[in-house]
């Protein structure tokens, strides 16, 4: 029996001195230092080398795959254990207490951009892989710890790395939360834009300008809209529409033009209907008139097909299942302007088990029907593994051996970097309850959930490998 926790509590002084040095090297995307075998800038190279090498010197086989990516290696056998995590940060931000590069720590924290997001996981898979590795214990499986350099941006390294390194049979990725995250919605964010124009006539009433949100995944907070050629009445129509509906918001006149303004609440687009999406309530309020053709079939598509409904209802691609849960619908986005028609952004959440092609063809249809059409601005496809999978099992096991805590799996509507990998789920670092603080200021990770999560790796590399 191998008593985990002792052997990281020996490695202490050293774990907690190589995360502080690590946290140090201010690895954030820089363009302006980029060149080839080093994409993402000085920085992050700086950081990825200094991992490489250390991993070098430790004895693990290392390999830098074009500063794009890079691995440390050992064991043998055909099988690979993979260990996914990430060494770039978001930049620091203002507010801080302390340097966010200083790793200073107090009451027991580390505070650091990326202490928990995701080089505190990050060391804490190193040293589980070194204590593995130290004990000299027996393996049947390679083992390779991955260091992406482009997880806070457009995850460019581990596209690069896959297309030329080998996938893990199985693997985990420290970047998310325990216990487990073993199925993740397929995200779909698209834009339906206006390709059909009409002419409008004389005496029309006139959609001057739409303009409601700024990112597919937040609710819309706020709305404006521009009408002309509308009687005055129909500021005293919108203040009671405002006040039925509990929302904020005021008209005003100038000469033949009408602005109205909305304030909706806004939430994270996983979950929309616990927000007031501020564009669809101005669209519901606007529905009630007629427009020219093209303010109209803008105002038309946005009420008949998403107004009210968070759940693809209007559409007819509401499903769930026991999964992942519910789809969820976002419509995050609305520009229209006169001159160049309307824009409606979306972003869709779908279970694994759902038919996505059948959607697609309804969202190009619909759109189609009202003279837009349908553009992809990004597909993750779901991902899951299945409850049986001996990947699940024994890190379920492990989790609850090294705890003490009953383990559990997690389903989520967002995406982590465990989807990455073909088997692999998101396990760690953040523990249940501890509050969610990655790309916040004052960035910490607690020294004992550290020891704790470097034993659990630790155990877990040797499950998955011997
Ligand atoms: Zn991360």
């Amino acid at each position: 029996m191998i008593n985990w926790k002792e052997e990281v509590e020996k490695r202490k002084a050293s774990l907690i001195e190589d995360l502080q040095a690590l946290l140090q090297i201010e690895s954030t995307l820089d363009h302006d230092t980029a060149r080839e075998g080093a994409p993402f800038g000085e920085k992050i190279n700086q950081a990825l080398v200094h991992l490489l090498e250390k991993g070098e010197s430790d004895g693990f086989q290392s390999k830098n795959v074009d500063g794009y990516a890079g691995h440390l290696e050992f064991g043998s056998g055909e099988e690979l254990v993979g260990v996914l995590c990430h060494i770039d940060v978001v930049p620091a931000g203002d507010g801080w207490s302390s340097d966010p590069f200083a790793a200073e720590i107090r009451d027991g924290r580390i505070y650091a951009r990326g202490a928990i997001d995701d080089k505190g996981p990050t060391m804490a898979a190193y040293y589980a892989m070194k204590i593995v590795q130290e004990l000299g214990l027996k393996l049947n499986k390679r083992v390779r710890i991955i260091f992406g350099t482009d997880e806070e941006s457009n995850w460019q390294c581990v596209k690069h790395y896959f297309k030329h390194e080998e996938m893990p049979t199985m693997g985990f990725a420290p970047d998310a939360a325990f216990p487990i995250i073993y199925a993740e919605k397929g995200l779909y964010d698209c834009e339906w834009k206006q390709k059909d124009f009409t002419k409008s006539v004389d005496g029309d009433v006139r959609l001057i300008s739409f303009d409601s949100g700024r990112r597919l995944n937040m609710v819309p907070d706020y709305a404006e809209a521009v009408v002309g050629g509308l009687s005055g009445d129909v500021v005293d129509d919108y203040r009671s529409f405002i006040q039925e509906n509990g929302l904020n918001g005021d008209a005003h006149v100038a000469g033949d033009q009408v602005t109205f303004k909305l304030e909706g609440l806004s939430v994270h687009g996983s979950k929309p209907h616990t927000g007031k999406n501020a564009g669809l309530f101005l669209a519901a309020f606007l529905s009630g008139h007629s427009f020219d053709p093209n303010g109209d079939s803008f105002i038309r598509l946005v009420n008949d097909y998403l107004t009210a409904d968070t759940e693809g209802a209007k559409l007819g691609i509401r499903d769930s299942d026991e999964i992942t849960g519910e789809l969820t619908m976002n419509a995050g986005t609305f520009v229209y302007t006169a001159n160049e028609g309307g824009r409606i952004g979306m972003n869709l959440r779908y279970p694994v088990s759902h038919d996505f092609e059948r959607t697609h063809k309804v969202l190009t249809d619909v759109g189609e029907k009202y003279g837009y059409e349908l553009c992809e601005i990004e597909h993750l496809k779901p991902h899951h593994v299945p409850k049986d999978h001996p990947l699940i099992k024994t890190l379920l096991n492990v989790y609850e051996e090294q705890t003490g805590d009953e383990g559990y799996l997690i389903s989520i509507g967002g995406g982590t970097y465990a989807r990455s990998l073909d088997a692999g789920v998101a396990f760690g670092a953040l523990f249940p309850g501890d509050p969610e603080l990655a790309h916040q200021k004052d960035e910490y990770i607690d020294i004992e959930n550290l020891l704790k999560a470097t034993a659990i790796y630790a155990q877990a590399i040797y499950e998955l490998a011997k």
